[in-house]
C-alpha cells in the first residue's frame, strides 16, 4: 500500500501542471536525492542560506538570495525588509509600522490575491491608475508618471507584479523609483520560464524579486526565492531565521547578512513562521541548477508524445483537440474543445465528473467557460496518460 492509500487517500491524475492546490511540480530524481542526503546531516541554517545565496546570486546575477517557503513568503519578507532595513526595533514591531514610511505604491491593474502577502508585513498599498480595460477604449494603461505623483514622505517602496503584459515597463518604474531613492519589489512568481527571466528581471534594476520554487523550477513545493540587493536580502533573512543565539557567538555568513549593521541579536521576526528546512534549501538549490542549465528540456519530446496519445484516443468523441506549442519555453498543452451540443453536457460538468471518477482526473480549468478542457503534461507518464485518455473518452462520448 502506498503512503497516500495508507492514509485513506487515492492519488489523482494531475493533468493541470504545477498547481499549488494539487501539490506543485514533480521533483526530479536528482532533486529527491539531494533532499534525502540533506536530511542525513545537520548544518547551521544561516550558513546553509549563505551558501544558497551564492548559488542564487550566480544564477540570477543578483547580489544575494534567500530560499523562502514560497514566492508569497518572499513577498512578505521582501516587504518587511524594505520597511525595516537593519533597524532592530522596527523588525520587532512589524506588522505595526506607524511612525515610519510604510506605503507601497502599486498600479491598480497589478492588484491581485497574492498582494495579501505584501500587506501581511504591515505595509499599506497605495493604488495608482485605473482598470482602463473596463473603459473599453483599449489605449490607456497605468503610466509611470502616476507612480511618481503618488510618492511622498510615507512611501516605502513600489510593488510591481510582472506578467508578459505588465504596464508600464518595469525598467521605467525602476528608473523613477530610484530617482526618489525608493526600492522596487517584483512579484515574478510565475514568470519562469523563460530561463532568461532568471537574470533579466534583476538586470532591469529591480531591488528585490520573488520567484516560486515549486513551479517551473520544480523544487520542493513549499519553496521560493527572494533575490536582489544584499542590503535588503539580509534583513529579509533575519526576519525569517531562528534568532535564539548569543550575539557574541553568532557569525552569520557575510555574503547574506551584514552583522556590523546590528546593535544586537534581532528577536524572532515576522517571517519566523515561514521557516525553510535544510532539506528544502538543498533540494531547491539542486532544482534551480537543473532549471538554469535547461536539464528539463530533454523531457519535451516525451510530453508531446503523451499529448498526442490523448488526442488520438479522443477521435470520434464529441470534442476537438488542439495542440498548443508552448511559447517562451513553456510546455506544450492540449486544448480539448468540448462539443457541448453533441455531448449534451457542459465542459464544467465534464470537469466535475472527471474529478469524481476513478481514478480522479484533474484537468486544467481556466477555459471552461469557453468549453475547453486543458491538458498540461507535466505530471503525465505512460500509465497516467492511458488512464486519463480512457476517462476522457468515457466522459466525451455522447450517452445514449
Ligand atoms: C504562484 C504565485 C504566487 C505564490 O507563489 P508560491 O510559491 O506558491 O508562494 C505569487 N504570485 C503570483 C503571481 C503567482 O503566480
Amino acid at each position: 500500500m502506498g503512503v497516500y492509500e495508507e492514509l485513506g487517500l487515492k492519488p489523482i491524475i494531475n493533468a493541470s501542471g504545477a498547481i499549488t492546490r494539487l501539490g506543485g511540480a514533480p521533483m526530479s530524481p536528482g532533486v529527491l536525492d539531494a533532499f534525502r542526503e540533506a536530511a542525513a546531516e545537520s548544518v547551521p541554517l544561516e550558513q546553509l542560506q549563505g551558501a544558497a545565496s551564492k548559488v542564487i546570486a550566480q544564477v540570477t546575477g543578483a547580489e544575494a538570495g534567500l530560499v523562502t517557503s514560497g514566492a508569497a513568503a518572499a513577498l512578505t519578507l521582501g516587504a518587511a525588509a524594505i520597511l525595516t532595513r537593519y533597524d532592530l526595533a522596527r523588525m520587532e514591531r512589524l506588522p505595526q509600522c506607524e511612525g515610519f514610511p510604510n506605503e507601497f505604491v502599486v498600479a491598480r491593474e497589478h492588484r491581485n490575491g497574492y498582494d495579501h502577502a505584501v500587506r501581511a508585513s504591515g505595509a499599506r498599498l497605495v493604488e495608482v491608475g485605473f482598470h482602463e480595460s473596463a473603459a473599453g477604449a483599449g489605449v490607456r494603461r497605468a503610466e509611470a508618471w502616476e507612480y511618481e505623483a503618488a510618492f511622498g514622505p510615507h512611501t516605502a517602496g513600489v510593488l510591481y507584479v510582472l506578467t508578459n503584459d505588465s504596464q508600464p515597463p518595469l525598467a521605467d518604474v525602476v528608473r523613477l523609483a530610484h530617482a526618489h531613492h525608493l526600492p522596487v519589489l517584483v512579484d515574478a512568481a510565475g514568470e519562469l520560464p523563460p530561463r532568461a527571466n532568471l537574470t533579466a528581471i534583476v538586470a532591469s534594476g529591480a531591488d528585490l524579486v520573488a520567484f516560486s520554487g515549486g513551479k517551473a523550477i520544480r523544487g520542493p513545493q513549499a519553496t521560493g526565492i527572494l533575490c536582489g540587493r544584499r542590503e535588503l536580502v539580509g534583513p529579509a533573512a533575519l526576519q525569517m531565521l531562528d534568532m535564539d543565539e548569543r550575539f557574541e557567538l553568532w557569525q552569520p555568513p557575510p555574503e547574506l547578512i551584514d552583522r556590523s549593521r546590528l546593535l544586537g541579536m534581532p528577536r524572532h521576526g515576522i517571517g519566523r513562521g515561514f521557516k525553510v528546512s535544510k532539506e528544502q534549501i538543498v533540494a531547491l538549490v539542486a532544482a534551480l541548477r537543473m532549471f538554469a542549465r535547461g536539464d528539463y528540456d530533454v523531457e519535451l519530446a516525451g510530453y508531446r508524445q503523451q499529448l498526442a496519445t490523448v488526442s488520438k484516443a479522443l477521435a470520434g468523441c464529441a470534442a476537438r483537440c488542439e495542440l498548443k506549442e508552448g511559447q517562451s519555453e513553456c510546455l506544450p498543452i492540449l486544448e480539448i474543445v468540448v462539443d457541448q451540443g453533441a455531448l449534451g453536457r457542459t465542459a464544467i460538468e465534464v470537469c466535475r465528473d472527471l474529478r469524481s471518477g476513478t481514478p480522479p482526473c484533474y484537468v486544467g480549468h481556466s477555459a471552461l467557460r469557453e468549453g475547453r478542457l486543458i491538458i498540461n503534461p507535466l505530471h503525465l507518464n505512460d500509465d497516467r496518460t492511458a488512464e486519463l485518455a480512457r476517462r476522457l473518452r468515457e466522459e466525451l462520448t455522447p450517452r445514449k
